[in-house]
C-alpha cells in the first residue's frame, strides 16, 4: 500500500480484508489497485475492493482481471494519486505480467514487480520462456540504482539460501544474508529491496557472471553456454534446489 493522509493505492491484493482493516485503520479512500498479473493470490481482493470502493482497478493488458479493469502494456504511463507510472512488460512468469515504476516517490524511485523479480530470486516460469524472463529481468536491472524494489513475496531467506550455493565467495551475498536474516528474525520484512542490492546478489541478474556461469555448468554440464542456456539451468536448478 502507498497512502497519503488521504488516500491509498495498493498493489496485488490478493485478499480484501486486510486491505480494508488498513483502510480502516488509517481513515483513508482506496483511489486505485495496481494489479501486475493475474494469480488469485494477486488479483483475490480486487473485486470486493472494488465493489465496496468504486476504486480504479489498473491491470495488464492481456491477462484476465476483475472487471471493470482499465488495461495497459509496456510504454504506457499510468497517472494515481499524483504519481506518475511506467508500466513495463515482463512476460515469463505469466505471458502478460507487467511492472510499475515510478522515478520519485518520497525523494527515490520504486518499482512494483509483482513475481517476476523477487529479493534473491525471480518468479517460475508458468507461461514464459527463459529468454522471456531473461529480457524481463534485463528491463528491470536497467532501472534506476537506488530504485526500491517492492515484489509480489517475502521469499527472501529461501532465495537467499540458494544464491549462497550458487555464488557461495560472494561476499556481498553473505552479508546481506546475515542482515535479512536479523530482520527476520525481529520480525520484520526485508522487502523492500534495492536494485543495486539485486545486482551485487541475485543470481537471476548475475546470470552473466563468470562464476554464475561456472557455478552453472558444474551443476549441470552439458548446458549450453549461451546466455540463454545458462539462465535456464539456473532456473532449473532453482525449481530443484531444496
Ligand atoms: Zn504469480
Ligand atoms: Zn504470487
Amino acid at each position: 500500500m502507498l497512502r497519503d493522509a488521504q488516500r491509498a493505492v495498493v498493489v496485488d491484493p490478493g485478499q480484501s480484508a486486510p486491505v480494508f482493516a488498513a483502510l480502516q485503520a488509517g481513515g483513508l479512500q482506496l483511489e486505485a489497485i495496481l494489479v501486475t498479473h493475474h494469480h488469485a493470490d494477486h488479483t483475490g481482493g480486487v473485486a470486493e475492493l472494488h465493489a465496496a470502493t468504486g476504486c480504479r482497478v489498473i491491470g495488464p493488458a492481456t491477462e484476465p482481471v476483475p472487471e471493470p479493469a482499465e488495461r495497459v502494456a509496456g510504454g504506457a504511463t499510468v497517472e494515481v494519486f499524483g504519481l506518475r507510472f511506467e508500466v513495463i512488460d515482463v512476460p515469463g512468469h505469466t505471458a502478460g505480467h507487467i511492472a510499475f515504476f515510478c522515478a520519485d516517490v518520497g525523494g527515490a524511485p520504486l518499482a512494483f514487480t509483482g513475481d517476476t523479480l523477487f529479493s534473491g530470486g525471480c518468479g517460475r516460469l508458468f507461461e514464459g520462456t527463459p529468454a522471456q524472463m531473461l529480457a524481463s529481468l534485463d528491463r528491470l536491472a536497467a532501472l534506476p540504482d537506488d530504485t526500491r524494489i517492492c515484489c509480489g513475496h517475502e521469499y527472501t531467506l529461501s532465495n537467499l539460501k540458494f544464491a549462497r550455493s550458487v555464488e557461495p565467495h560472494n561476499t556481498a551475498l553473505a552479508d546481506h544474508e546475515q542482515r535479512c536474516q536479523a530482520q527476520r528474525a525481529a520480525g520484520r520484512p526485508t522487502l523492500p529491496s534495492l536494485l543495486s542490492t539485486e545486482r551485487a546478489i541475485n543470481p537471476f541478474l548475475r546470470s552473466r557472471n563468470t562464476d554464475v556461469i561456472d557455478a552453472v555448468r558444474r551443476f549441470a554440464p552439458d548446458t549450453p553456454r549461451d546466455e540463454i542456456g545458462i539462465f535456464a539451468a539456473l532456473r532449473q536448478w532453482k525449481n530443484d534446489f531444496r
